[in-house]
């Protein structure tokens, strides 16, 4: 297995071409069933596609086909992201506030840590606080 990085240069959800997978019906349904649960909203979970990406990307990282993510963005509200810490194996809450302010409720830090870089390097982030009228340096 390869080492572990901070890099997340091979960001799988950047990716704009897809291929067609068949799955058995009866997975499927499984995935249904688990897109119902709150745990699928709490992480970003909404499409069947979502899960298998999820689950493939877990996989490949684990037999070294794909070098291991630090980060991932799980979803983002009006005020806040939250970011999944891969090493740490928690979720980083990013509290945002106008018109320049990010708050990592994991390390109590404002601007500085590394899952705000990250949270603010991520389009799915900037471009609803840029809307917003948050300043990102
Ligand atoms: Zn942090």
């Amino acid at each position: 297995m390869k080492e572990p990085s901070e890099s997340h240069e091979r960001n799988m959800d950047d990716s704009t071409a897809y291929a067609t997978v068949k799955i058995p019906a009866r997975l499927a349904s499984l995935i249904d069933e688990y897109l119902r649960t709150d745990d699928a909203a709490i992480r970003g979970h909404r499409s069947r596609s979502s899960v298998v990406v999820d689950a493939l990307i877990e996989f490949m990282e684990s037999h070294g086909y794909l070098q291991r993510r630090r980060y991932t963005h799980i979803n983002t509200y009006d005020d806040f992201a939250l970011i999944r810490d891969h090493q740490l194996n928690t979720t980083a809450c990013i509290r945002f506030s106008l018109p320049d302010k990010a708050y990592c409720e994991l390390c109590e830090t404002w601007n500085i840590c590394d899952h705000v870089r990250y949270a603010l390097e991520q389009e799915k982030i900037r471009k609803p606080l840029a809307s917003a009228g948050f300043r990102i340096s």
